[in-house]
């Protein structure tokens, strides 16, 4: 017999589930799980990718099947859903305070996106020490979501979650 979990029972369950790439924040708070759904025996669950071709994506898929699995869900869908497009927006404060925690610099709308794209920091602070005296190294960082930078007080490198 299938185990009737509802949808709040389904995401609490999912919260279990960490970014691939980055441990300390979990699927929901990355803003990805949309939703959940049950049709008889079939169990939807709703994401959305965050950006497109992002390895991550597949090792998140598998997570939530095991994840169902383990407690008695055997008929999963996992629906890949592109609109509305995933943001950084989408990303909960308490992960950005996380991701800070862990030495990445969380996405921030407010003060560089701009910078970013046009290839110069502006006024990124140092996940470390705090420290606005940044610049970036490379567009691309230990992923293709980060950007490096170096921060010239504390010398050290760190990621930067680029905002989408
Ligand atoms: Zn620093």
């Amino acid at each position: 017999m299938q185990t009737a979990l509802n949808k709040d029972q389904i995401f609490e369950l999912l919260s279990q589930i960490p970014d691939p790439e980055i441990p300390v924040i979990n699927i929901i708070e990355l803003g990805i799980l949309r939703d959940v759904k049950w049709d008889n025996e079939l169990c939807t669950v709703v994401i959305t990718p965050t950006y497109s071709g992002c390895p991550a994506m597949k090792v998140i898929e598998d997570d939530i099947k095991i994840k169902l699995k383990e407690v008695g869900i055997d008929t999963i869908k996992v629906e890949l859903v592109y609109s509305p497009a995933w943001t950084t927006d989408w990303i909960s404060d308490t992960a950005k305070e996380k991701l800070r925690a862990y030495g990445i610099a969380p996405p921030d709308h407010s003060t560089i996106d701009k910078g970013v794209l046009m290839g110069k920091a502006r006024e990124l602070k140092c996940p470390l020490c705090g420290s606005k005296n940044t610049v970036m190294i490379s567009q691309f960082g230990s992923t293709a979501c980060k950007a490096l930078y170096r921060c010239n007080d504390c010398k050290e490198p760190f990621d930067y979650f680029k905002c989408i």
